[in-house]
């Protein structure tokens, strides 16, 4: 829904808020030239809300993206900044844009950034449309968000290299990797790689059972190594996996964390085309004069819902995978 008419040069800022995700600069190239090509002044928000209230806006040329579609981060940087939930922040910050003659506002970011984008919406006279970007993929309505595919195949790649090494020496290894509630990456991780056991928060889980099972795996099905992909949200079962799974096969039995490692690096192409596709949407939508919109992507359709819809529901699991895991692989 149109908010206010658009002024005689037409202005639109973008901006990235929390965790980054491998991918946004790709989206962030698309939304500034594909912005200035629909004739706007594109201006690049720094830090995200906190650099919103705190003014720190920049123009953004055609060549400011040049050389940035394969690079992981964010070009604009990114912030956790809790007092944007307070509704006075956020008319500062709109106040910063619209001082500017800017009414129009791209946010890319996680469901934390949503709300934020949302705030902006309800309360100022920005017009706000938002591109999902965090590597959980965690968000209900959007088939895939950005940066996901890129952090699932760093695991892939963990995946590939640690084999080798424990292969070698008849090892397991419990590799942990990002997913506090959600158990997207560590289930397709796990699938693609080959990993023998995946533990995910949305599953239950047998210690006991495991480490029978890993025994029985060299012991009767030749194997020469295990790996278990351990999610977050399941980590806190690491000891007793590696004490039980010790004593049952009398082996080695290594853990790491992935950690930060599965938030960086150059996105896939697939996060690369997904951050162009969603990033022209969003500024065709502003162009439309809409407001409070969220992109998303659904095979190869790019659709939109409003801000509120995208933050409703919890995205499901697919537990015919998880099946398909524990079948397949151990
Ligand atoms: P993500 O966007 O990746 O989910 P966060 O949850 O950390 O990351 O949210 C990013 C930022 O969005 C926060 O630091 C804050 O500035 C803003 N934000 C989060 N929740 C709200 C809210 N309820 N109202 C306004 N702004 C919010």
């Amino acid at each position: 829904m149109a908010k206010n008419v658009q002024e005689e040069v037409k202005r639109l800022a973008v901006l990235t808020s929390g965790g980054d995700a491998s991918g946004m600069n790709a989206a962030i190239r698309a939304v500034v030239r594909w912005g200035i090509t629909l004739g706007y002044e594109v201006y690049g928000v720094r830090r995200g809300y906190k650099g919103l209230v705190e003014d720190d806006i920049v123009r953004m040329e055609y060549k400011s993206v040049s050389n940035t579609v394969h690079t992981g981060g964010t070009l604009l940087r990114t912030s956790r900044y809790p007092e944007f939930s307070e509704v006075e922040n956020a008319k500062k910050g709109a106040e910063n844009l619209l001082k500017r003659g800017i009414n129009n506002l791209i946010v890319i970011g996680g469901d934390g950034s949503f709300r934020g984008a949302k705030l902006l919406h309800d309360e100022t006279q920005l017009n706000v449309v938002t591109i999902p970007g965090t590597i959980d993929n965690d968000m209900a309505y959007t088939e895939y968000t950005i940066g996901y595919d890129t952090a699932c195949n760093t695991v892939l790649d963990a995946i590939l290299k640690l084999r080798d090494t424990i292969t070698s020496h008849d090892r397991i290894m419990i590799l942990e990797v990002m997913g506090r509630e959600s158990g997207n990456i560590a289930l397709n991780s796990a699938v693609a790689g080959g990993a023998e056991y995946v533990l995910v928060p949305e599953m239950p889980v047998d210690v006991d059972k495991i480490a029978a099972s890993v025994k029985k795996g060299f012991d009767e099905k030749g194997k020469t190594s295990t790996i278990i992909i351990l999610a977050e949200g399941k980590a806190h079962l690491k000891d007793e996996l590696i004490e039980k799974i010790s004593k049952a096969t009398n082996r080695t039995v290594n853990h790491m964390s992935l950690s930060y490692m599965q938030r960086g690096g150059n996105p896939t192409m697939a996060d690369r085309v997904l951050g162009a596709k969603l990033g022209a949407h969003a500024v065709e939508l502003i162009d439309e004069g809409q407001s409070g919109r969220a992109v998303g992507i659904k095979g190869q359709n790019v659709f939109d819902v409003t801000i509120a819809a995208a933050l409703d529901g919890k995205k499901g699991f697919d537990e015919k995978l998880y099946r398909i895991a524990e079948t397949i692989s151990k």
